[in-house]
């Protein structure tokens, strides 16, 4: 994987109606999961998915090989949790060989990629999203209703160590962590790392029990109080909103997930631990490349079903949502967030 050299596409770039890019794939490997964070699912669980309808490596291999020839030059493994599927570093190894690939990201709650800190430093990887909502130890096991407190610590101190680029996601629940948002913060204030509150999506596999969310402008109006003015940064194509903060060493973001104020620029790409492409995170699912690949298309027709799917796609979240109004919400386990 080489960030600085020229690659030759092999097939056109994709490009959607409204003339938006997709350069950014988003692999949700796993829907399973050791934590159990309440805004993501309940204490059950979500009921798993059984193994075969799992998209095997190989086959993500042959749609992410497809893919960095059409432009995707970015990609986030996330899940569930992606360290709990076995095999998971030697996929790693082998889509950081790909030619069309310059960065590859992983989303983590950190209480297993510890192990792996540096061998994914030898590889080359991009960055490491490590969710943390909560400085406090027995609050951790309240929000997550599982141990592994002292393994994200670890991970957190590794990833610093080893120089990887690091992004902190803080899910903000009212009554539950806005008395955190201040330490939080403040990790962004000694280190140079990205801290991000994220709004509350109703992603947590039910039907109902979605309350309006601790919303990203109180967020920001929170931080105000304290450290003063945010000042914005310019960064498209994120979904975080960056601020920096005077005499931080990082940064600060806010992700307005439920507002959805970012689909004007949105360049996401996602597959879903079963192998259906994803055109945007509210929608249900454009296609199924697992059955595809499994019924033997080759890369030609991958590619076809793939433009298809971005031809079709919303112009925002909204209007996907609308699409699937009475359906119930999965659990961001199943989608990758
Ligand atoms: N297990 C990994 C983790 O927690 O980082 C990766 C998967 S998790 C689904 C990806 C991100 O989605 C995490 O940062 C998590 O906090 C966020 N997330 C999960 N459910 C959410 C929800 N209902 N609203 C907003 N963000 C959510
Ligand atoms: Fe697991 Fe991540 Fe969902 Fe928490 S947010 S339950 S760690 S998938």
């Amino acid at each position: 994987m080489d960030e600085t050299q020229n690659f030759r596409l092999k097939y056109p770039p994709l490009i959607d109606p409204f003339g938006r890019k997709l350069t950014y794939l988003r692999i949700a490997v796993t829907d399973r999961c050791n934590l159990r964070c309440t805004y993501c699912m309940p204490e059950e669980g979500v009921p798993f998915i059984p193994h075969e309808r799992i998209i095997r490596f190989e086959e993500l291999y042959r749609i992410v090989a497809v893919m960095s020839g059409s432009g995707i030059s970015k990609v986030r493994i996330t899940g569930g949790e992606p360290f709990v599927r076995k095999g998971l570093m030697e996929f790693f190894e082998r889509i950081a060989a790909l030619d069309g690939l310059r960065q590859i990201h992983l989303t983590t709650n950190g209480v297993l990629i510890h192990q792996y800190i540096g061998k994914l430093k030898r590889l080359g990887v991009s960055g490491i999203n490590l969710s943390m909502d909560t400085l406090n130890a027995e609050k951790f096991k309240t929000i997550t209703r599982r141990e592994g407190w002292e393994e994200v610590q670890k991970s957190f101190r590794l990833a610093m160590e080893y120089g990887i680029p690091l992004k902190i996601n803080s899910v903000i629940q009212r009554g539950i962590n806005d008395d955190e948002i201040e330490g939080l913060a403040r990790l962004a204030e000694e280190h140079p790392i990205q801290v991000r509150f994220i709004e509350q999506m109703p992603f947590n596999g039910l039907i109902k029990e979605f309350r309006k969310p601790f919303t990203a402008s109180e967020i920001k109006e929170r931080l105000e109080n304290v450290f003063g003015e945010l000042y914005p940064e310019n960064n498209p194509g994120s979904t975080a909103q960056l601020f920096s903060v005077p005499g931080f060493a990082g940064k600060i973001g806010i992700i307005a997930g439920y507002s959805r104020t970012f689909c004007d620029s949105c360049n996401r790409l996602r597959i879903t631990s079963t192998g259906i492409l994803k055109t945007c995170l509210y929608d249900r699912g454009s296609i199924d490349l697992k059955t595809l690949v499994r019924d033997g298309a080759d890369d030609a027709r991958l590619y076809e079903a793939i433009t298809h799917a971005v031809a079709k796609r919303h112009k925002d979240g909204f209007e996907a949502e609308e699409m699937t109004m009475n359906i119930p919400k999965q659990s961001m386990a199943q989608i990758g967030g």
